[in-house]
């Protein structure tokens, strides 16, 4: 289980976090919604230490870190429990689709590169792209950048997988496939944490919906709940706005 508390981060001395206390289960598909500016993109990132917080806790299985005064020790291991898919997917263009995959295996965690791209082929079998283990980044489809994204992020083994607009950057016809994978690995009750403006994806996959705004959780529900009755007026008017 994962448990954040009080978790709140500044901009030059601005709020742009204000306390967000949050229980993630183990298996949890967790969708994030709200307007733009309202924190989603730095919840996610504090949570991988790509932020630093100014205050809070962030617990993920032994780990209990005050997340303002982290041990260096804390950091590595909050971010080997998140694994994280950029919007821009962020590959390496001088390594192929295995290299990839395998890289963090090998740098993070030590493993032999035999081991590592062992594991890489395992997980491009998974993600559809067996066929592309040696090819860059330049000359692959967004859609299967991304999907190798996904697949680096599958390979750290780690709690939780924070996406972050994982298909705000595709065009349209690659944006299924993606969510596709996103959906098989849902089904495999991997912990998920997801910032999308993909509402369908939203009511068809989480097990719940958060509606952030101004840097705080104002509601969440499952997603039959939130979507049809919405208890907020600015949920509801933000969804009158998205659906
Ligand atoms: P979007 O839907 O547009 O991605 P978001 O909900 O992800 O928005 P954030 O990116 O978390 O929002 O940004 C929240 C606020 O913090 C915004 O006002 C943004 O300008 C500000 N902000 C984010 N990162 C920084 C930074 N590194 N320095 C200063 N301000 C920042
Ligand atoms: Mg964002």
């Amino acid at each position: 289980m994962i448990r954040v508390e009080g978790l709140i981060k500044r901009f030059q001395g601005n709020a742009v976090l204000s306390g967000i206390d949050l229980e993630i289960q183990q298996g949890e598909i967790i969708v994030v919604i709200g307007p733009s500016g309202t924190g989603k993109s730095t919840l996610l990132r504090c949570l991988n230490f790509l932020e630093r917080p100014d205050a809070g806790r962030i617990r993920i299985g032994n780990l209990d870190v005050d997340a303002a005064r982290p041990r260096k020790a804390d950091i590595l291991a909050l971010r080997r429990a998140t694994a994280f898919v950029f919007q821009n997917y962020a590959l390496f263009a001088n390594k192929t689709a295995l290299e990839n995959i395998s890289e963090g295996l090998i740098v993070v965690n030590r493993w032999p590169k035999d081991k590592a791209y062992a594991r890489g082929r395992e997980i491009l079998e998974r993600i559809g792209l067996a066929d592309k283990a040696d090819a860059y980044p330049a000359s692959l489809s967004g859609g299967q950048q991304q999907r190798v994204g996904i697949g680096r992020a599958m390979a750290a083994q780690a709690e939780v997988i924070l996406f972050d607009e994982p298909t705000s950057s595709l065009d349209p016809e690659w944006v299924e496939e993606v969510l596709g994978l996103m959906k098989q690995l849902a089904e495999e009750r991997q912990t998920m944490l997801v910032v999308t403006h993909e509402m369908a994806f939203a009511r068809d996959v989480a097990d719940r919906v958060i509606f952030m705004e101004g840097g705080r959780i104002v509601e969440q529900g499952p997603p039959s709940e939130l979507f049809s009755a919405p208890r907020d007026p600015r949920t509801r008017d933000f969804l009158r706005k998205v659906l």
